[in-house]
């Protein structure tokens, strides 16, 4: 197989700081293995920015071949020893959902928190990844409607985190085909942007680029509440 990726992170209209990060941040094609990454960090003054990117340099700067859930326990183990050396970043942490792309077509994720990753695949968007999130396990105990989950005021509360001891990794396996897109995106697209239209304009853009930038600006035109960040991989035809 033959993967296009690009990513786009912006800061949005409302918040002061970028607390998103992702990897890699220039755009690139490759026959794989791809390693792409976001992650989402949360903490007083600057520390969601500080865990954001002390968990993707952990968890993007040894490609020895581990798997993808190794690289964000790597993320973890480094957020929780960032806290330990300063007091001050204290109660930091961060999301982070990673895909590694096989050679052979194989989507290796894994995620923890409320940065979802997404299969577009013959017009339909389909979320693989489950949210940590108080309000997405209220939903799946048939506690709460999707709906209600949408206006819930603790519905960004996160029920897993990186820089937590222990925290538990989910991971998927997707087997991939030619033509499939995958979008990896931080809650400031999913707060901000339904699905049909995230399905709308990863169905229009013609490369990972133009499709990146347009959910950034979809993002914003809707309030920009929060930090955007995406990253788009195509499975070349
Ligand atoms: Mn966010």
């Amino acid at each position: 197989m033959n993967y296009t990726w690009a990513t786009a992170t912006d800061v949005g209209h409302v918040r002061q700081m970028n607390e998103d990060s992702v990897f890699p941040e220039g755009d690139g094609r490759a026959a794989g293995p791809a390693l792409v990454a976001v992650a989402d960090g949360m903490g007083g003054a600057t520390a969601g920015h500080v865990a954001s990117r002390v968990a993707l340099a952990a968890a993007t700067t040894r490609a020895d071949g581990a798997a993808a859930a190794t690289l964000v326990e790597r993320g973890n183990d480094a957020v929780l020893r960032a806290v330990a050396e300063d007091g001050s970043l204290s109660g930091m942490g961060t999301t982070l959902t990673l895909g590694i792309f096989h050679p052979e077509g194989r989507l290796e994720l894994a995620h923890v928190g409320d940065t979802r990753a997404y299969l577009f695949r013959g017009g339909e968007l389909d979320q693989i990844t489950s949210d940590h999130t108080l309000v997405a396990e209220m939903v799946a105990e048939g506690r709460l409607t999707p709906a209600q989950a949408e206006t819930h005021p603790r519905r960004h509360l996160l029920t897993r985190v990186v820089g937590m001891a222990g925290t538990e990794v989910d991971t998927y396996d997707v087997e991939l085909r030619p033509g499939d897109r995958v979008l990896l995106c931080s809650d400031g697209l999913t707060g901000m942007v339904p699905d049909h239209a995230i399905a709308r304009i990863l169905h229009e853009a013609s490369d990972p680029a133009e499709a990146a930038w347009s959910l950034v600006e979809a993002a914003n035109a809707a309030g920009g509440h929060d930090n955007t960040t995406v990253a788009v991989v195509d499975v070349d035809p």
